[in-house]
Formats: structure tokens, sequence, C-alpha cells
């Protein structure tokens, strides 16, 4: 089953297309304020109702952040020069 989509935004990181998906977590986007409880933001998708990430990097749109930290070493690897990379392996190793 596919339970995403392709949107027109790019990706900030790599500039490839985003995928999109409607954030299944139980009770988000509900108003549940009528049963008496506080309309909580969703700590899934960050109240915003949706997911939206790069399937090429893993950039997390809705959070601002890579969805895991091995994400963001690719991507840095990917991008970084030699010289960065070495102060980076310092911290890493
Ligand atoms: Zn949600
Ligand atoms: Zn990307």
């Amino acid at each position: 089953m596919i339970d995403w989509e392709y949107t027109d935004d790019e990706c900030p990181k790599c500039g490839e297309q985003m995928a999109w998906r409607r954030c299944d977590a139980l009770g988000c986007g509900d108003d549940l304020e009528d049963d008496g409880f506080p309309a909580g933001i969703c700590d899934s998708c960050n109240g915003k109702g949706y997911h939206e990430w790069c399937r090429e990097c893993g950039w997390d749109n809705v959070f601002n952040h890579f969805l895991s930290p091995q994400y963001e070493r690719e991507w840095i690897e990917r991008t970084r020069t030699d010289g960065e990379k070495a102060v980076l392996e310092h911290f890493w190793n």
C-alpha cells in the first residue's frame, strides 16, 4: 500500500522532490476539546498534521532535522570538504 506521495516542494538539503503523508498518529488532527481533553500538539508530526521528508537524503521538513543521525552523517560526508571531515571524524570517533 502506498501511503505517501510526492509534493512539489524541493528538499532544502539536496533538491530532490519531497515525500508527503498525512500524520496517522492516534488523535492527531482531531478536535479533542469537546471531549474535555486539551487539543495538544501531536508529538509525531509536531502538530502540523502531516509528515514531509526527503527520500533521498533523509531530511525531515517538519522537524527541520534529519530523520536519523546516520542520514545526517551521510549528508555531511557528501557535502563537506576533506578538512572539515577530518574535524568531524574527531568528534565521531
Ligand atoms: Zn500528528
Ligand atoms: Zn534531500
